[in-house]
């Protein structure tokens, strides 16, 4: 039985829960084969039986594992990215069969997009902050409005609500927060030592 690698387990939970990593071992164990949503419940439910485990991925329902969860989890997967399908109609049914297979191999890839995306976010907030210092009156209880400096100024730095004064609002905290995070951000390496086999 082949494993996942612990990058790919976590990721998967991520995206589905339990379940998602129990799909994910079933896709990667069958590779070089055809496996229908149905056939991977069935897998799942005979490999948990024969492991001896006690598990219930439907705890609101007698059914321990119901292929709508598989299939909405697969669609998860599918969704990103990490998992494939083609379609087939049953001729004697007139239903669509669908077989499923996993795109763990670009794993990297897609957590490298992810990372791009998340530095991005953090180099905007951080540029953001760095540009604009706020201010904040002290006087409104509960009040979280902030002025930039543009606004403050025309207001004469008096609170528009209660005519309090408007005072800077510190954000190095948060300027050093950000900086941090990307920093260590950065540093995280991605790389996959492609899915033990
Ligand atoms: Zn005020």
């Amino acid at each position: 039985m082949k494993e996942l690698n612990p990058l790919l387990r976590s990721l998967l939970f991520i995206i589905g829960g339990d379940i998602a990593i129990e799909i994910g071992i079933e896709l990667l164990n069958s590779e070089d084969q055809d496996i229908t949503d149905e056939d991977i419940t069935e897998n799942i439910l005979a490999r948990i039986k024969s492991e001896g485990r006690d598990v219930d991925f439907e705890p609101d329902d007698t059914e321990k594992l119901k292929l709508n969860t598989v299939r909405k989890t697969l669609y998860k997967l599918y969704g990103e990215k990490l998992a494939q399908f083609r379609r087939i109609r049953d001729k004697s049914t007139g239903w669509f069969i669908y077989y499923w297979w996993h795109e763990f191999d670009l794993l990297e890839e897609i957590l490298l997009e992810k990372k791009k995306l998340v530095e991005e976010k953090l180099r905007e907030r951080l540029e953001f902050e760095q540009n604009n210092y706020f201010f904040i009156c002290n006087e409104c209880v509960n009040n979280n409005i902030k002025y930039n400096f543009e606004d403050a100024f025309e207001m004469n730095f008096r609170c528009p609500d209660c005519g309090g004064a408007l005072i800077a609002q510190e954000n190095d905290d948060l300027i050093n927060f950000l900086k941090e995070k990307i920093a260590r951000l950065e540093k995280f390496d991605l790389t996959v030592d492609s899915v033990k086999k």
